[in-house]
């Protein structure tokens, strides 16, 4: 493999509904920093249909150059497809880095480009760098069970790629009317080679507040000792139009979905308040909050890790602490209404 053939650094993007998702935005402004210091172009990838207009939006986050596959093959996320749309793109331009959201999207694509690709892949990086004469990538990760950050490299293999967890980058202030080159690509898979098909598209019915786009996210453990005990944090969350969380323990005690995990296994939150209730604040939970602007923590145990990692710590039963809380921003929200 001739390393010299392959240049640049490339961001999956991904995009629905007509918007670009905020972790490839991040991973533009992250891109943009290993490209230049390469002194090489930032591509985006753009994959869907009608998605043209959204390349205004890839270039005011800082790529240079936008592939664009704008089919209705790609209608929906389909990984064949995709896979298909990224190979040959990868196969025709030879990018030296490929960086995709550590989203259910962008592992099952980035998973599956490398079973293709003579390449690795680094999963759910949360630390980027690049060697400046050589190219290697430097993408690090908590391993270990979090204990220490394992850097890996590709040595051997190009393109070298990673998917980069949600909310540890920061997108660049959008630059308005930057424009770059548009480069339109096609796939030449009919739809009856395809044996994926989406039949129908249900939508949840109830409205929830996503854990990592929400302000406030009120997050609950072990400590609430049953499934009905963890009700409590979802009345707190309702209360404060918050989003609940809860440690990896609760996820395998079935008291909430997996999706609701904050941590180095589940998803990383940098909320503006994170309340942390009856979690013991083990370091694998830690580094999936550490980074929230205040975080409030209330457990009965003086001594638990959780209060060296908080900004307020209450020492006290939540069954006897939670229902006040309630009652008390209850209170003060109605009151703020009125006032209004
Ligand atoms: C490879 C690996 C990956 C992991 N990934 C994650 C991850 O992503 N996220 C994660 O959270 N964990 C993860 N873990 C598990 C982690 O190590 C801990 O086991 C887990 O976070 C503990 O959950 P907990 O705090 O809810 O439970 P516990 O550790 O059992 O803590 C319960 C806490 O509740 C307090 N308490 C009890 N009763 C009350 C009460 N009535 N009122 C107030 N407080 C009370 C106790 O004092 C205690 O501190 C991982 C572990 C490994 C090995």
């Amino acid at each position: 493999m001739d390393f010299n053939d392959y240049k640049g650094v490339w961001v999956f993007i991904e995009q629905k509904d007509g918007e670009v998702a905020s972790v490839s935005l991040e991973l533009l402004g992250a891109g943009r920093k290993l490209a230049d210091k390469r002194g090489v172009e930032l591509a985006g990838i753009l994959i869907g249909e009608h998605v043209k207009p959204l390349t205004k939006t890839v270039f005011e986050y800082g790529a240079d150059i936008v592939y664009v596959y704008d089919q209705p093959l790609f209608k929906h996320y389909r990984t064949e497809t995709y896979m298909k749309a990224l190979l040959e793109c990868s196969d025709k331009y030879k990018p030296e880095i490929i960086l995709y959201g550590a989203t259910s999207t962008g592992k099952d694509l980035a998973s599956a480009v490398a079973t293709d690709l003579p390449t690795g892949l680094t999963a759910d990086t949360t630390e980027l760098d690049v060697e400046e004469e050589t190219g290697l990538l430097l993408a690090s990760r908590p391993a270990f069970g979090g204990n220490i950050m394992a850097t890996i490299l590709c040595k051997k293999y190009r393109p070298q790629m990673a998917t980069v967890r949600a909310k540890v980058m920061k997108a660049l202030p959008p630059e308005v009317g930057r424009i770059g080159k548009v480069v339109e690509e096609t796939v030449s898979l009919k739809e009856e080679d395809i044996r994926t098909k989406v039949l129908e598209i249900v939508k949840e019915t109830v409205k929830k507040v996503r854990i990592d786009e929400a302000d406030i996210v009120v997050a609950g453990g072990k400590g609430l000792g049953s499934y009905e005990g963890f009700q409590l944090i979802h009345h707190l969350a309702e209360t404060l139009g918050g989003a609940v969380g809860a440690s990896r323990d609760v996820v395998e005690a079935g008291w909430i979905d997996h999706p609701h995990q904050v941590g180095q296994t589940g998803v990383t939150v940098t909320p503006k308040i994170y309340f942390a209730i009856g979690i013991s604040g083990a370091i694998q939970h830690i580094v999936g909050m550490k980074n929230a602007g205040l975080i409030i923590a209330i457990n009965k145990d003086k001594e638990a890790p959780i209060f060296q990692n908080c900004h307020y710590g209450i020492v006290g039963d939540a069954f006897e602490i939670v229902p006040v809380l309630i009652e008390q921003f209850k209170h003060a929200l109605s009151s703020d209404k009125a006032m209004k």
